[in-house]
């Protein structure tokens, strides 16, 4: 699907008002949310294991081209092939390159978010090659022509009617809503498709350095076929998804598997090292790495967004936002969604394009807190609504509003001068009993604050503010007087 972060604020207004979509986000984020901070509870090594873990992926990202090099020759050594792809269309025009070159005219997926921002499926469809998503979730979507609404749980805003009526329409099957039978219907179809397969897609949710593998979590066990079953297997990892060591790797699987779904451990962890060979039958004849910079490197060279380079993808943040529980994925346009969406995207795509994303979260902090590597995201959100505010050269933004910018300048005046504060305090109350009420509250502001009122209530100002009371009571008592 072509990103569009520019519809944010329309397609947000319509998911609130989708009663389908609000029960399933409420449902994911009551079951997944709380899960996953008991599962973080529960480690041995109790939540502060989070910290450590946020080192690990620090010292690997400010150790990436080293760790990459390591990478590539150890999986190498041991019999795979390593592509590293500057961009999006790089990366398409290598795993179109292998393809034809291997006359592959089918390919299986297992879940991969990298393709999803470099577009593969679109690639592969227009070079004729049929490409087939084997999630069970990027199945349901595919078949509805529709993108990801989360990163692990992609068709989370389909009801099982939806899905009955989108398998009677697209797969010719008698209307049934019971969810054992639609995953029936799917496993048969994908069977198929798994055994006629050329070419395995994955991605990858770590690989080390030290051992030169790479590492899928899944809970279906497709990825295990896509990876196996076909002649060629590729798999596509954005650069930063490393572990320096195998012991590091073990660290980051855990949180992950309990930051993605409160699990111990995902159902199928694959740790795929090399091709078929005379020692080892097993596996595919070609194995190849795509190693996808697409951005990233930017991100890796200002210390300001380097961080956002140890995500694991894991969506444990999506699962508390409260942003993302009302609005649900297809809002933030693009692959990545939820709070490391409102983050990633206008790292990846602009600034200026994708500013409702990061204006849009409420910088509660829920994210941070659910991460399991205890990324600081409120603190990027703000710096680049900074960028919004002021303009940045480096990263070619241009600034979003003058108005808005004088607007808050003068705010800040009002604020910082106590008898202009008083003033402007004095003048709201004036003007406040003019405004139509509702139970005692303000049921519309005017423009410029009519955005709060919109879809709620405000609480108008105490006819006494605080500081009036206080100046009231303090005459002739240090303590005042209650
Ligand atoms: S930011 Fe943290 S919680 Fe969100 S997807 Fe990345 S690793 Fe998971």
């Amino acid at each position: 699907m072509k990103p569009n972060p520019e519809q944010y604020t329309a397609t947000a207004r319509t998911a609130v008002a989708d009663p389908v979509l609000q029960k399933a986000l409420a449902g994911l984020q009551d079951r997944f949310g709380r899960g996953t901070a008991l599962a973080y509870q529960q480690l041995p090594e109790g939540p502060d294991l989070r910290h450590v873990a946020h080192d690990i992926r620090m010292d690997a990202i400010q150790h990436l081209d080293s760790l990459l090099d390591e990478l590539a020759g150890n999986f190498r050594k041991n019999g795979g092939q390593v592509y590293f792809a500057q961009d999006a269309k790089d990366a398409v025009a290598y795993c179109l390159k292998v393809a034809q070159e291997n006359n592959v005219k089918r390919v299986v997926k297992g879940k991969s978010m990298v393709t999803e921002e470099i577009r593969l499926n679109d690639a592969l469809d227009d070079a004729g090659i049929e490409a087939l998503e084997t999630d069970l979730g990027e199945y349901i979507i595919q078949l509805a022509n529709e993108g990801p609404s989360h990163l692990i749980a992609p068709a989370v805003h389909k009801s099982k009617e939806d899905v009955g009526r989108l398998f009677t329409e697209k797969l010719g099957i008698d209307y049934t809503d019971d969810p054992p039978s639609l995953t029936r219907v799917a496993r048969k179809a994908l069977r198929e498709k798994f055994l006629a397969a050329d070419m395995g897609l994955s991605g990858c949710n770590l690989a080390c350095a030290e051992t030169g593998h790479i590492t899928t979590v899944s809970n279906e066990g497709n990825i295990r076929m896509a990876s196996t079953l076909p002649r060629i297997h590729m798999v596509f990892m954005g650069m930063e998804r490393i572990a320096a060591r195998l012991q590091d790797l073990d660290i980051l699987l855990r949180l992950l598997c309990r930051g993605a779904a409160a699990q111990k451990l995902g159902t199928y962890v694959s740790h795929i090292s090399g091709p078929a060979s005379p020692d080892n039958l097993d596996g595919p004849e070609q194995l190849h790495l795509v190693i996808l910079d697409n951005g990233r490197s930017k991100m890796l060279a200002d210390p300001d967004f380097r961080e956002m380079l140890c995500c694991i993808r894991c969506a444990a943040c999506l699962n508390v936002c409260p942003v993302y529980g009302k609005i649900g994925g297809h809002s933030y346009g693009f692959a990545y969604s939820g709070p490391v969406g409102a983050v990633v995207t206008p790292l990846l795509i602009g600034i200026n394009r994708a500013a409702d994303l990061c204006q849009g979260e409420t910088l509660c902090g829920a994210c941070q807190n659910a991460c399991p590597v205890n990324i600081d995201i409120p603190r990027m959100l703000l710096l680049l609504r900074a960028k919004l505010a002021d303009g940045d050269e480096k990263w070619q933004v241009s600034r979003r509003s003058s108005l808005e910018k004088a607007a808050y300048q003068f705010w800040a005046r009002i604020m910082q001068n106590r008898r202009t504060y008083d003033l402007a305090v004095d003048a709201a109350q004036l003007l406040q009993r003019f405004l139509p009420t509702n139970r005692g509250m303000l049921r519309f502001l005017p423009p410029p604050f009519n955005g709060w009122t919109k879809s709620r209530d405000m609480q108008p100002l105490a006819a006494e503010t605080f500081a009036q009371w206080w100046k009231a009571n303090q005459k002739g008592d240090a303590h005042g007087k209650r």
